[in-house]
């Protein structure tokens, strides 16, 4: 039985370890370390590639326990700082000796521990971020490395990534793993269905280089939004297209949901717009109000037409038509983030939802459960995201939406200015997340949601002996990402 008081013990240490002890679950280190000791039945000796990057001291534990939600912390026994496929390769091929399980580790900026690992080693990943080569249509970059990164060197040939998150501060794997939405879905399907080849580490500890959907499609299907289940993807190959100078974006405000609604229809069914997504807004007078945030990407010589893209709408509208650098307007959640730091919100809890609605059953979803449930207080300084894509640009069977041509992301991005409704927002995701399955909606595994073994299964559906197929094979002894909770 490993105490607390044993784990916390081992987190004091500063010098590099060099074995494992199963019985006590303590580290030893050099100096404790004698002949004797080194590979006992009780005493497992850490692989000597990696026992100078496995990091055991408090600060990195503890950093290691925490990630942007603020709401659970589990504490892992050590943190690999990984520098290549091969230290992941190796620490996951001992881990299946040893018993203890792994979870990568991006950017952290999960919000419900999903790449915390309760004992056991996280990987921080940050240190993997070469991007080792961009083509004429391409990137072939280390899984650490953040979009904002990626996006920055692509610049330089006139590149850029064809689906991107809002935020850009996230690792590619990070992203990879859940399947990344963003307002390019529209045209090009998520982040994980522009990505045509990837290097894997699977539970078991193999390496799978440049597997793609012509060499082990298998693997690479279960990889790809794949939670982190199957393997750890150290490398991908991302599509990249010819990136525009500027951004216009189109704001159009709406006071009723249904006129919202015909107008979101019309623009993601004709695709006239690069970018497409919407939000639901407080008004003045206590209730809500929905915005579409349209885009379309240009260069100066190329001026778009307003009237081309936007007469036919409803005429019952607020435009605000604005024209931002390309850059800045990628940036602009970056932006937030300065704001949000400045009043204290961005090291606070964030208790988001995020879910999928497929389009038949919008209306009533919106007036019956939605609407009544939301707060401002909920949200605080955050927003509410909701709009539709076409699912017949998605292409990657792990990352699961609805069954329906248009489907709806739904994110309450929760920034509460009061940290004790963490509890009733919880309570309250739930109870969105419920009535959402009744109309066949499916959750975002990136939100504040405690999915119960029933709920992963009916998330699945038809995919689900899949899902359960591709972890025996993959990751038989159930080494990999224990905080998805899966
Ligand atoms: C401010 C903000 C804005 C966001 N905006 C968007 C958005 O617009 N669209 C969107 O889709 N998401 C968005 N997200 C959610 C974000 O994409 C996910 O939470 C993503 O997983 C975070 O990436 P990360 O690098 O921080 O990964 P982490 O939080 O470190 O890890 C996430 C999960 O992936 C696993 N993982 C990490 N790296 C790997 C790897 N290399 N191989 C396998 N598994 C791995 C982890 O174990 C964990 O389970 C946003 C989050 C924040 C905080």
């Amino acid at each position: 039985m490993v105490t607390r008081r044993k784990v916390l013990a081992s987190g004091a240490a500063t010098v590099a370890v060099v074995a494992w002890n199963q019985t006590t679950g303590t580290w030893v280190t050099a100096a404790e370390a004698s002949p004797g000791r080194g590979n006992s039945s009780k005493t497992k000796k850490v692989p000597s590639q990696i026992a100078d990057r496995l990091v055991t001291d408090s600060a990195a534990l503890a950093t290691a326990a925490d990630d942007f939600g603020h709401i659970v912390s589990r504490t892992p026994w050590a943190v690999l700082q990984a520098n290549s496929t091969s230290d992941i390769s190796t620490l996951v091929r001992w881990a299946n000796k040893v018993g203890l399980k792994v979870a990568a580790q991006g950017q952290r900026h999960s919000v419900f521990g999903e790449g915390q690992v309760d004992g056991g080693v996280a990987i921080d990943m940050t240190g993997m971020n070469t991007i080792h080569e961009i083509g004429s249509d391409y990137a072939i970059v280390d899984a650490g490395v953040t979009w904002a990164q990626l996006v920055e060197a692509a610049a330089e040939k006139g590149l850029t990534p064809l689906v991107l998150t809002d935020y850009l501060n996230l690792t590619v794997g990070g992203v990879l793993a859940v399947g990344g939405i963003g307002g390019n879905m529209n045209q090009a399907g998520m982040v994980v269905d522009n990505v045509d080849a990837i290097t894997v580490v699977t539970g078991k500890g193999q390496v799978a280089r440049n597997i793609s959907p012509t060499r082990r499609r298998g693997l690479f299907d279960a990889s790809l939004g794949g939670l982190g289940q199957s393997s750890i993807i150290t490398r991908a190959r991302v599509r990249l297209g010819p990136r525009s100078e500027l951004a216009r974006i189109y704001e159009l405000t709406y006071s009723t949901a249904a006129a919202y609604l015909t107008d979101q229809r019309t623009l993601v069914t004709d695709g006239r717009f690069d970018y497409l997504e919407g939000q639901i807004v407080a008004n003045e007078a206590g209730g809500w109000q929905f915005k579409i945030e349209a885009g379309t990407y240009y260069n100066p010589a190329a001026e778009p037409d307003d009237d081309a893209l936007i007469d036919d709408l409803s005429p019952d509208v607020d435009t605000v038509i604005t024209d931002f650098p390309y850059d800045a307007w990628l940036g602009r959640v970056g932006f937030a983030e300065i704001a949000l730091r400045d009043i204290g919100l961005w090291d606070t809890p964030h208790p988001w939802s995020d879910l999928f609605l497929p389009d038949n059953g919008l209306e009533d979803y919106i007036a019956n459960e939605l609407l009544p449930r939301l707060s401002p207080e909920g949200v605080g300084a955050g927003v509410i995201l909701l709009y539709p894509f076409r699912t017949e640009k998605l292409n990657r069977p792990f990352a699961v939406v609805p069954n329906d041509d248009i489907v709806w992301a739904f994110d309450i991005l929760r920034f509460p200015f009061d940290p004790t409704l963490t509890d009733t927002l919880l309570a309250e995701n739930r109870a969105l997340y419920e009535a959402a399955v009744a109309t066949g909606g499916t959750f975002y595994a990136i939100g504040a949601l405690d999915t119960t073994p029933r709920e992963w299964r009916r998330h699945y559906g038809r995919l689900f002996s899949s899902v359960r197929a591709a972890k025996r094979r993959f990751d038989p002894r159930n080494v990999l990402t224990p905080g998805q909770g899966l």
